[in-house]
């Protein structure tokens, strides 16, 4: 593994930076205080990416994405993660899973996506079904050519700004020597399609302005050309994306303490009590030290993912290991940064409390720090049959 960036990979940095810092950063605290990006300003956000060329970042360049490599792509993401996430994610990158779109479902959702004319959403989550997803009990059964579709989903991120769903849902039941096995299969389903509704979810103390929705399906009918991939395969569609998501998390947590550091290193070199600045107390100093020094191993963890994935030999644990690493380290950083402030840090007047509960949600999305540790240590034991 090269620790040189390319010219091309510092070109990518500075781009997204600058657009961070230009485009994004003016608007946090009217997010903020909205709780809701206003259509106005998101098109804006969105058009200005778009001619910066950092629209869909994360797709091929022949279908009109960015075309990056992982590791730019994760250079790329720690930059946008420096920002709130629900401006950052106006510079979007479409779910990775639309790649598996095929013949008329590549005009209809695919290229839309990258061309920021649509937008996606993922629906797998439900009221009882978080980790264990496959015990999911939303249904699509088949009805000659469609599909009609029941259930719930839930926690599903800004379905409200989505122009469709990729849904997943149990087409069936097995049994198998290991008990009932439900295959998942992936739909593509309209905003407007009958039979669905989608509702904004209660509030969520990370990530004001980016909401989470319920979605309820009731004898929903789509057709058979709804279906992303083989019947039964969704899952493991899914998972063929699981591991770059996963970079995803852990880069924009690594971006967002980059951040969060700077400000309380600066503000422990400013602040003075007892005649001093607080950061020569080795009470202040050390944790700062402690940050500064897990950021690092942070970022080196996930741009060795990310490197791995480009050579095509990334595992599950890689991802894993990079996805639990950073975003528990930017939930001790921005804790550590609210004491450096002191009660400064709880006051809505500066970003640090807010920081500190956006990182929140970083543990538990994409997979909880449980789900990451199960991953690592199956991966462990399994060579000695364990
Ligand atoms: C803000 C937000 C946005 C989200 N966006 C989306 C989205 O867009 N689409 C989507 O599909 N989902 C989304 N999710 C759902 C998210 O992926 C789930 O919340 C997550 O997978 C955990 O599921 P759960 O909340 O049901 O917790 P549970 O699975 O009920 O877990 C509860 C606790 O038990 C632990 N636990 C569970 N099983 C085990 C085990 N085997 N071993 C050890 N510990 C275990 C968990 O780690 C956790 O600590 C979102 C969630 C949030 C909070």
């Amino acid at each position: 593994m090269d620790l040189e960036l390319t010219p091309e990979q510092c070109l990518i940095v500075s781009t997204v930076r600058d657009f961070v810092e230009r485009e994004l950063y003016p608007h946090e605290d009217e997010v903020e205080r909205l709780d809701e990006v206003p259509a106005e300003l998101a098109s804006s956000i969105r058009a200005r990416a778009i001619a910066a060329g950092l629209y869909a970042a994360n797709m091929p360049a022949e279908l009109g994405g960015g075309g990056l490599d992982a590791v730019s792509v994760v250079l790329a993401e720690r930059e946008l993660g420096r920002a709130s996430y629900a401006l950052q994610m106006l510079v979007e990158r479409p779910s990775n899973i639309l790649q598996a779109c095929v013949g008329e479902q590549r005009e209809r959702y695919l290229l839309p996506c990258i061309r920021g004319e649509r937008h996606d959403c993922v629906a797998m989550t439900e009221p009882e079904a978080g980790s264990d997803v496959r015990s999911m009990s939303t249904t699509a059964k088949r009805d000659g050519a469609d599909y009609i579709i029941n259930g719930t989903k839930h926690f599903i991120s800004h379905a409200d700004v989505a122009d469709f769903v990729i849904l997943f849902a149990a087409t069936g039941s097995e049994e198998t020597s290991r008990g009932p096995h439900k295959p998942i299969t992936a739909l593509l389903v309209d905003r407007d399609t009958p039979g669905m509704s989608i509702r904004r979810g209660p509030p969520c103390v990370s990530n004001r302005g980016y909401h989470q929705c319920e979605l309820t399906f009731t004898d929903c009918r789509v057709p058979g050309t709804a279906r992303l991939g083989e019947e039964g395969r969704g899952l493991e569609l899914m998972g063929q994306w699981l591991g770059a998501s996963r970079l995803t998390v852990a880069a924009t947590s690594v971006g967002r303490a980059r951040r969060v550091v700077e400000a309380a290193t600066q503000w422990a070199a400013g602040r003075r009590q007892f005649g001093q600045p607080i950061g020569r107390f080795q009470g202040v100093g050390f944790p700062l030290a402690d940050m500064a020094t897990e950021l690092e191993a942070a970022e080196l963890l996930t741009l060795r993912a990310a490197a791995r994935l480009d050579h095509g030999v990334m595992t599950d644990a890689d991802a894993a290991m990079a996805k639990v690493f950073a975003s528990e380290m930017l939930g001790r950083v921005t804790d550590r940064t609210v004491q450096i402030f002191g009660g400064m840090g709880l006051m809505s007047e500066l970003p640090v409390e807010r920081w500190w509960r956006d990182a929140r949600v970083e543990r538990i999305w994409d997979g909880t720090s449980e789900i990451q540790r199960h991953i690592i240590a199956r991966s462990l034991l399994r060579p000695y049959g364990a």
